[in-house]
């Protein structure tokens, strides 16, 4: 539509036009018939005008003739000249001689072209004279010209007074009516108009059409009121569409039974999800959970309770994994799918299947009737096994169908050795469990050698897992696992209070060695971690000064200011602090100056290749300057060779512990080792 609406394209001004022009036609028709009809008024008053002014003179006229007197014909034709519009008088013998006379000339008038043709330039009456006794004896002849310019202009004077004001009316009427008609309608349409633009067609009876003032009742009026009922049809049409449309959304998008994510809205959320984790470099976990035998349930205990148990799976789920980590959704009759997100490893996703399996394994009441059901599932892993949502639901399909070849309440990851690895961990974690109480663990201890005395100076307690079934299980194995399930926190207690113990028998027979103690990360971020060492102390009562305790870089990584705190505490009570495994982490010097260390063990690795690798050996020379630099005292960890231990030795190592010295030895062993070394020693010196 039009923004700006013309003023020429008004009605009220069409309107105008109209009633302008039919008025000033009609006037102008009017006014014509008018003037024709006065213009025959006219001519006929010319003509009474001759016969009365004939019968005035008549008499007279006839006496002239009748008595030949010139004189008195003179007079008479004289005295008719008293009126103006008498061109020509003259009274004639029969045979035409004149007897009186007299003429003057038409009057001038600018209208005489547009008169003389109604009404002649001139109006000529003869009259015959005879005597009234004697009516045949004709005596002469009376003839009057009248001149027609003076009635013709009154006539004229009248007929543009008629004219014009025929036309003025018209104009007032037409004027009249253009402003009635631009109140009455123009105006309050225009105002409809702009209304009607404001309507939302979106929401059509949100604003209504507005009734200009004064027309309730009108045909405007009703007009406004139709269409705002038009408009509230709409929107209630409208609406209603929506909410079908809504409704059909949500059946479409949503499980009627369950309320659950459909397989198409799931597969949605799986592409975001995804992505997602591509982008945050994270693994995420799908797994397909199918309840077993559920075509039995239905037939034993009817669809309605197969119902009811669906439904609640679905919220045993949702409820066990609400977090927003997890999204639930159900694929199809008696399948659920599971997505995790966030995860480091498909580990974690092998907890979630543990729990998946408990939620669904729960005994359920329905009617009075306890019902158990188990699942089995098949866990695909995004990167690891699909990068596509597709695929990767195809992967955690199959691996759960694979998965229910092999029995029923279990699980399965996609990929076979990370499946077997996966389960291995699971079950050493069990086991791992079982451990500590089923007093499978031991410690050995591996001596620390003064490179210059060439003495026995310490130990370093390492624990060892003899695992009834798998043997010896090295703890590059099974500490990991204990650091993420939080069971180091109770290993590692349990090898301080071990490596205590055995410092201070050693101490009672002679031996007072310094025991080097590991201590995890996790176990330095718990909150009485310092207290629990110390009192460890005292229960033995050995003196701080005869444990270290040795700490990774990462340690400090986390909270920098907590562990600095921690170890400051524990450094004050005389406990020394190590440097564990250094150089293969950040290795910052900006730590290590905030730290209280007093040694730094230099890793196996770099030692192993020492004299070999050009780089490892500058690694191992810089930690050697360093410590120096800094005042600690530098140990060397690995040493296998007598070139290595020649070489650090002679670079200032004084530390060093490993292989060519002795591997970990069990109590026993290392008081024979120790008695053993310090007898060559002497043996050697004397
Ligand atoms: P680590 O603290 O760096 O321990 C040194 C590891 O090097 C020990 O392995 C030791 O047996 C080994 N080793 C010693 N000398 C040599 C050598 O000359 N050559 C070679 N190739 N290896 C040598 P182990 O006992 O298997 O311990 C492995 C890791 O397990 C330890 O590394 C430590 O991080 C962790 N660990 C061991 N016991 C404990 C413990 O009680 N608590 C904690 N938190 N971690 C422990
Ligand atoms: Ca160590
Ligand atoms: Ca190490």
């Amino acid at each position: 539509m039009q923004n700006t609406f013309e003023v020429e394209h008004r009605l009220s001004y069409r309107v105008l036009r109209w009633v302008l022009g039919v008025a000033l036609i009609s006037g102008i028709i009017i006014s014509a018939i008018q003037v024709a009809l006065d213009a025959g008024r006219v001519s006929r008053s010319v003509d009474v005008q001759a016969s009365q002014t004939i019968a005035l003179v008549r008499d007279a006229a006839t006496q002239s003739v009748f008595s030949i007197d010139n004189e008195l014909a003179q007079q008479v034709v004289d005295g008719l000249f008293a009126q103006e519009a008498i061109r020509l008088a003259r009274i004639t013998h029969p045979d035409g001689e004149p007897l009186g006379n007299g003429e003057r000339p038409l009057q001038r008038s600018a209208f005489r072209p547009i008169t003389d043709p109604i009404f002649d330039a001139e109006r000529r009456y003869r009259e015959a004279l005879s005597r009234p006794g004697n009516p045949d004896i004709i005596y002469g002849y009376l003839d009057i010209h009248y001149d027609t310019a003076f009635a013709a202009g009154t006539w004229l004077e009248r007929t543009s007074v008629t004219f014009a004001s025929g036309i003025a009316s018209a104009i007032i009427l037409g004027m009249a009516l253009f402003v009635v008609f631009h109140l009455l309608l123009t105006r309050p349409l225009l105002r409809i108009v702009r209304s009607v633009k404001q309507v939302d067609p979106e929401q059509p009876d949100d604003r209504l059409v507005a009734l200009p003032p004064g027309h309730h009742t009108d045909e405007l009026g009703l007009w406004v009121n139709a269409t705002n009922n038009l408009l509230v049809a709409i929107g209630d049409t409208q609406k209603q569409h929506r909410e079908a449309e809504d409704r059909v959304n949500r059946l479409a998008r949503y499980d009627q039974l369950t309320g659950l994510p459909s397989r198409d809205t799931f597969m949605e959320m799986l592409q975001k999800d995804i992505h997602d984790a591509g982008e945050r470099k994270s693994v995420l976990a799908l797994t397909v959970c199918g309840i077993d035998d559920f075509k039995s349930v239905n037939e034993q205990c009817g669809f309605r309770t197969g119902d009811v148990l669906l439904q609640a799976v679905a919220d045993r789920l949702t409820r066990k994994l609400g977090s927003n980590r997890f999204t639930v959704s159900r694929l199809g009759s008696d399948q659920f799918a599971i997505v995790e997100k966030g995860l480091r490893d498909g580990y974690q996703a092998a907890d979630t299947a543990d729990q998946i399996l408990a939620c669904v394994n729960r005994p359920m009441v329905i009617d009075d009737q306890t019902v158990t059901m188990t699942a089995t599932l098949g866990v695909a892993l995004f990167p690891g096994d699909a990068s596509k949502p597709d695929r990767l639901l195809q992967s955690a399909e199959q691996t759960m169908a694979l998965a229910k070849q092999h029995g029923h309440n279990h699980f399965q990851f996609y990929v076979a050795s990370i499946d077997q690895e996966i389960r291995e961990r699971k079950q050493l974690e069990k086991d791992l469990a079982q451990a500590l109480g089923n007093h499978q663990f031991h410690l050995v201890y591996q001596p620390q050698i003064n490179l210059e005395t060439r003495r026995i100076i310490g130990a370093e307690a390492l624990i060892r897992w003899e695992h009834p079934e798998k043997g010896l299980v090295p703890p590059d194995h099974f500490i990991p696992i204990s650091e993420v399930n939080g069971s180091i926190v109770e290993i590692g207690q349990w090898v301080l209070d071990q490596a205590c113990w055995q410092a201070a028998r050693w101490a009672e027979e002679g031996m007072p060695l310094r025991i080097a103690v590991n201590l995890s990360a996790v176990q330095l971020r718990q909150a009485n971690i310092v207290d629990d060492i110390l009192s460890t102390l005292k229960r033995h009562r050995i003196p701080a000064g005869r444990l270290e305790l040795e700490v990774t870089e990462t340690s400090f990584m986390t909270n920098l200011e907590d562990a600095v705190a921690k170890l400051h505490r524990l450094s004050k009570a005389g406990i020394s602090i190590a440097v564990d495994d250094f150089g293969t982490g950040y290795s910052s010097l900006t730590y290590l100056k905030r730290m209280p260390v007093q040694h730094l063990k230099i890793d196996k690795q770099f030692i192993r290749d020492l004299l070999v690798n050009e780089e490892d050996t500058r690694i191992a020379n810089t930690i050697i300057d360093l410590g120096r630099s800094l005042n600690l005292s530098v140990v060397a960890e690995g040493v296998e060779t007598a070139e290595q231990e020649y070489y650090l030795s002679q670079r200032g190592c004084k530390l060093a512990q490993g292989y060519f010295f002795s591997k970990p030895l069990s109590p026993h062993d290392f008081e024979t080792f120790v008695a053993g070394f310090h007898r060559k020693l002497v043996e050697n010196n004397a």
